[in-house]
């Protein structure tokens, strides 16, 4: 346990760092923990200037990933990450997209290929701790889906991490936010979000409160302005984006410490 404590979180696109593991990645930072940020692909599949979308005129990927790069890297500096390392897979574009038949599109990559080389990254880096996301991908995205599946399985290949976490949103939390932006007038149809949305809070084993550090992620967040259209979250009122922003919530997957069934630290029973 006299190794340097580090977090890996592992993520699919630039822009996924912020919204569930900005928060803890800055305070882990803070608190002296290494950070370490795998983006699987490089979002060739996001919006073009002017929002155009993949396959529409004026759509060129090789600029799209060249701008989302270059704005991972301002991102993570807002977030105080370490150590940045890039996959460098195709994105596979959403569900029913062109994109999901390309060769290379990291969604079609083999597991085993793409944990090898995540693998690599956790020999090097030897975190304890490793967030991803959950089976489904949080919301199905094919990339989302591949992210998960490889880290579980360099997780198990390699041994190394002690904890595994998924990234998981608190359905009451999602509620009580909708309640209070009715109650202000802010409500909108594009949060009208099913009752069923979001992570059962039963499921929830750790709450990490980061409410110091929603200025760093809504930052972080803008430095993703290309993919502005898409982020809903920067249209809410920077009231409601704080309420989302003070809490990170994870499902604990995997534990090879003893620590407490319902946590507030990622690496409780890891610290001496
Ligand atoms: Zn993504």
């Amino acid at each position: 346990m006299d190794r340097e404590l580090t977090v890996m979180a592992v993520h699919a696109h630039p822009d996924d760092e912020v919204i569930a593991t900005g928060g803890i990645l800055a305070r882990y930072a803070d608190e002296g923990v290494r950070t370490v940020l795998v983006t699987c692909t490089n979002g060739e599949q996001g919006d073009g200037p002017g929002g155009v979308k993949p396959g529409e005129p004026g759509h060129d990927e090789a600029a799209v990933a060249e701008r989302r790069l270059a704005e991972l890297r301002e991102s993570a500096a807002h977030l105080r990450i370490a150590h940045l390392e890039t996959l460098g897979y195709r994105d596979s574009g959403m569900v029913g997209w062109q994109g999901n038949e390309h060769a290379l599109a990291f969604a079609n990559v083999p597991v085993e290929t793409a944990a090898a080389r995540l693998g690599e990254l956790m020999e090097r880096y030897r975190p304890q701790v490793v967030v991803t996301y959950d089976e489904n991908g949080g919301y199905g995205h094919p990339d989302h889906i591949q992210a998960h599946r490889i880290a579980v399985a360099a997780v198990e290949g390699t041994g190394i991490p002690d904890k595994l976490y998924y990234s998981a949103v608190s359905r009451d939390r999602i509620r009580r936010l909708g309640e209070l932006m009715r109650a202000g007038g802010m409500a909108n149809e594009e949060f009208d979000l099913p009752d069923d949305f979001g992570t059962p809070d039963e499921l929830i084993t750790t709450v990490v409160d980061v409410a110091a550090y929603a200025d760093d992620k809504m930052k972080a967040l803008r430095a993703h302005a290309s993919q502005g259209d898409t982020i809903f979250l920067l249209r809410l009122p920077e009231e409601a984006q704080r309420q989302v922003f003070a809490e990170e919530a994870f499902i604990r997957r995997m534990s090879r410490v003893a620590a407490p069934d319902r946590e507030d630290d990622l690496f409780a029973g890891l610290r001496a």
